[in-house]
């Protein structure tokens, strides 16, 4: 990955950009600095001159617009829970951090229009929490929710397990405020469900990872909250079942169904070992485990039987191994949380190669039985954990190390692997970025999936927005 050839801001010009916030919102202190410079699974490590934590729109206004005026680069950043290293500065030291965390407030909740309007910095779960509280749902989920921001969740067009009844978080959204790289602010604030006044700007700036603009405040979408829900773990043979099985769950249930999640044996098994707490829902200890969720707006009874007629129906098919409903609240929770922890269960196991790859559904058993036959012809003894939003043919097809194998040596291997994996992914119709995006890891293996005109499409949109090439440089394109 290359290093931004920018020098560092000198001091009298970083005493600019810290006026704009004042002293107490600006972070310079190594200790203080570090959780900004370092991603979660320490794969990513910047140095940054400073880090500012602007607490108004106008500031971040201010701020982007001395950023181009001087040419300095700017690294926009929410929770720091991305996947791809795009939130964290190069080792350059060049890069300012802008952290969104200060823009924090929920502005409006409002039932009737079923929207809600929050600042860029508000943590996931307290958007989730404010529209319980009004008696609506707000349905992205992620294992990442109680840090990722509304910000970064737009600016990544996030996914995680709501997308199958849902939607991506582009699909989520009304309308945004936007601060562009020039120092201008899009108000785009509306909450109209229909809209075709122009091109739609918004789209610019969802799922750009933060290259076109920052976003500083989203209306998002409400909806009914579901009165009845039932929540199952379901163990199959194989992913060929586990299709079959969605089939069938999707022809009983519609758009009441809201999850259909796969974890492999192996990767429970790293929960259990890692997660305090988590005890296995099968003990029959079936080879793949599916995590199902109905949701209904009627009785818990009619969410119930909804529930055991797919299970009796796929008993009947032969595609059911083992299944439990939860029992009660807290079980449905503790299922959850089993799913939501896989991701971070793998860091205990020693290295780990990751793959964000999507693939027509049909194509999933094909692709999970390629690539682990391939990965295993690469590194003999490695340990695929292929898991994820089954419901959506998004696979996150990780591998972790041999087990006792020298982590930095396995490690090495992350391109060649990923050429292997992304290889069958693409000859199968697939995406090498389903959800996670682009950042710095995949930078350069863009141009080997998108057509040369898109390439020159997205490089013309950035030169459009950000003339002075400041916002996330190197990201992305
Ligand atoms: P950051 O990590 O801070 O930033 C991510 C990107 O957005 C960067 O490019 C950054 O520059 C940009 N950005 C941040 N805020 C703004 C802003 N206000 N304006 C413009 N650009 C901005 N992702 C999924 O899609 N599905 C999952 O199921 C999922 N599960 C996860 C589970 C775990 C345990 C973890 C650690 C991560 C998971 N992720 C998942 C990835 C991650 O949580 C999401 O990408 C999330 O949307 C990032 O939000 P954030 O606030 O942490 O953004």
């Amino acid at each position: 990955m290359t290093e931004s050839t920018r020098t560092p801001p000198s001091p009298a010009l970083l005493e600019r950009f810290a006026a704009i916030v004042g002293p107490r919102h600006v972070v310079t202190e190594p200790d203080a600095m570090r959780p900004y410079l370092v991603e979660w699974r320490d794969l990513y490590e910047g140095v940054s001159p400073m880090v500012l934590r602007p607490g108004s729109t106008a500031e971040v206004a201010a701020i982007l617009a001395l950023a181009s005026e001087t040419g300095t680069a700017v690294v926009p950043q929410g929770g720091n829970t991305g996947l791809v290293g795009a939130q964290v500065p190069d080792r350059s030291g060049a890069e300012i951090v802008l952290s969104l965390g200060r823009l924090d407030r929920i502005r409006a909740v409002d039932p009737a229009s079923d929207t809600l309007v929050a600042e860029a910095g508000v943590v996931l779960e307290r958007v989730q929490a404010a529209a319980e509280a009004a008696d609506r749902l707000f349905p992205l989920s992620l294992g990442s929710q109680g840090s990722c921001t509304i910000g970064g969740n737009l600016s990544t067009n996030a996914g995680g397990t709501g997308v199958l009844a849902y939607g991506n978080a582009k699909d989520l959204v009304l309308g945004l405020e936007v601060v562009l790289p020039t120092g201008e602010v899009l108000d785009g604030l509306r909450a109209l469900r229909k809209d075709n006044a122009g091109y739609d700007m918004k789209g610019l700036f969802l799922g750009t990872e933060g290259t076109l603009g920052v976003i500083t405040a989203a209306v998002l979408k409400l909806f009914a909250k579901p009165k009845a829900q039932e929540v199952a773990v379901v163990g199959v043979e194989a992913p060929e079942a586990a299709l079959s099985l969605l089939a069938l769950a999707k022809g009983r249930a519609g758009t009441q169904l809201t999850a259909f999640e796969a974890m492999p044996r192996m990767l429970v098994d790293f929960a259990l070992r890692h997660l305090p707490g988590t005890r296995d829902p099968l003990p029959s200890a079936p080879p793949w485990y599916l995590l199902v969720e109905v949701s209904v707006g009627t009785t818990d009874a009619e969410a119930r039987a909804l529930m055991e007629t797919i299970l009796e129906d796929g008993l009947t098919a032969g595609l059911v191994l083992d299944a439990t409903i939860a029992g009660s609240l807290a079980q449905a929770r503790d299922f959850w949380r089993l799913r939501h922890g896989l991701s971070e269960v793998q860091k205990y196991e020693g290295g780990s190669i990751k793959h964000d790859v999507s693939v027509p559904l049909a194509a999933v058993p094909a692709f999970i039985a390629e690539a682990e036959a391939a990965v295993g012809a690469l590194v003999p003894g490695c340990r695929p954990v292929p898991f994820g939003h089954l419901g959506d043919g998004n696979i996150h097809f990780n591998v972790s190390q041999p087990v006792g194998g020298d982590k930095a040596a396995f490690l090495a291997r992350w391109d060649e692997m990923n050429a292997v994996v992304h290889g069958i992914a693409t000859r199968m119709g697939g995406s090498i970025a389903a959800e996670h995006g682009v950042g710095r890891l995949k930078r350069d293996l863009l141009p080997g999936v998108r057509s040369p005109v898109e390439i020159a499409l997205m490089r013309r949109l950035k030169a459009t927005l950000d003339p002075a090439g400041i916002l996330n440089p190197g990201r992305v394109i």
